[in-house]
């Protein structure tokens, strides 16, 4: 094969036709907030386990609109409910409620921590 000193990375599109949201749509039912998230990256910006982790609530709504599911799922143990994220949303979205309603929604206990 000839090198051309640059490679191709794969495709990321994404399909949304054939994605399952049906995740986001529980978490949806249980904190309608998740709606108004206008991914500001404030969340980001501040969130604790971010640095080592790449958490992000903003990452982790998109994430489920998308289908990554391994990667919401991988940000979610990452998580402490530190609570920093609720602190700065400027929508007032109990992100911390959000990640526990969706732990429960996913299986992926965090029980004691409510
Ligand atoms: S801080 Fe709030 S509005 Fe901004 S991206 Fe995070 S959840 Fe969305
Ligand atoms: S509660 Fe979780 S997502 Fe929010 S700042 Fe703390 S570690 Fe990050």
């Amino acid at each position: 094969m000839m090198e051309f000193g640059f490679s191709l990375s794969p495709s990321s599109a994404v399909d949304l036709d054939k994605v399952d949201t049906s995740r986001f749509d529980r978490l949806v039912e249980m904190e309608p907030q998740a709606r108004i998230c206008i991914g500001c990256g404030s969340c980001s910006a501040t969130c604790t386990a971010e640095p080592y982790s790449g958490m992000s609530v903003r990452k982790v709504l998109l994430g489920l609109q998308r289908g990554r599911d391994a990667e919401v799922d991988r940000m979610l143990a990452a998580c402490m409910l530190c609570g920093k994220c609720t602190m700065v949303c400027p929508r007032g979205i109990n992100t911390r409620h959000l990640i526990l309603s969706l732990c429960r929604i996913s299986g992926k206990g965090k029980e004691g921590k409510a």
